[in-house]
């Protein structure tokens, strides 16, 4: 079987699909691979992630990991969601074929977009605690 059983459950019942319409962060990315897009809405209080939805336009695993990813940050504090990995998400789905990890790199730079949207509404420049946003290349 090429993807595990979690990987085609959130496929198939993706969690948190949607947008935020007061969001807090909102972050977009993209990869010329499979020609994903991934959109993230992230609802901030306190530093704590209240709510997470996302819009993929993309494949399968795109779909799944985005899913996983708001799973694992709900809840979660700010600090908590800049460590997740797309290593991560991917254990979390149980594992992933490898010409599709490249889909949970966009997982996990999606919530960095969102989250350094989130620091540039509030002023604050976003590289030195988020980082640069790259788009994957693999
Ligand atoms: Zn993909």
């Amino acid at each position: 079987m090429l993807y595990s059983e979690k990987v085609l459950d959130h496929f198939s019942n993706p969690r948190n699909v949607g947008e935020i319409e007061d969001a807090d962060g909102v972050g977009e990315i993209g990869n010329a691979k499979c020609g994903d897009i991934m959109k993230m809405y992230l609802k901030i209080d306190n530093d704590i992630i209240t709510d997470a939805k996302f819009k993929t336009f993309g494949c399968g695993a795109a779909v799944a990991t985005s899913s996983m990813a708001t799973e694992l940050i709900k809840g979660k504090s700010i600090d908590d969601a800049l460590k997740l990995t797309n290593k991560a998400v991917v254990e979390a789905l149980d594992g992933l074929p490898a010409v599709k990890v490249h889909c949970s790199v966009l997982a996990e730079q999606a919530v960095r977009s969102a989250l350094s949207d989130y620091y540039t509404r509030q002023g604050i420049d976003p590289v030195p605690i988020v980082g640069e946003i790259k788009e994957p290349e693999e």
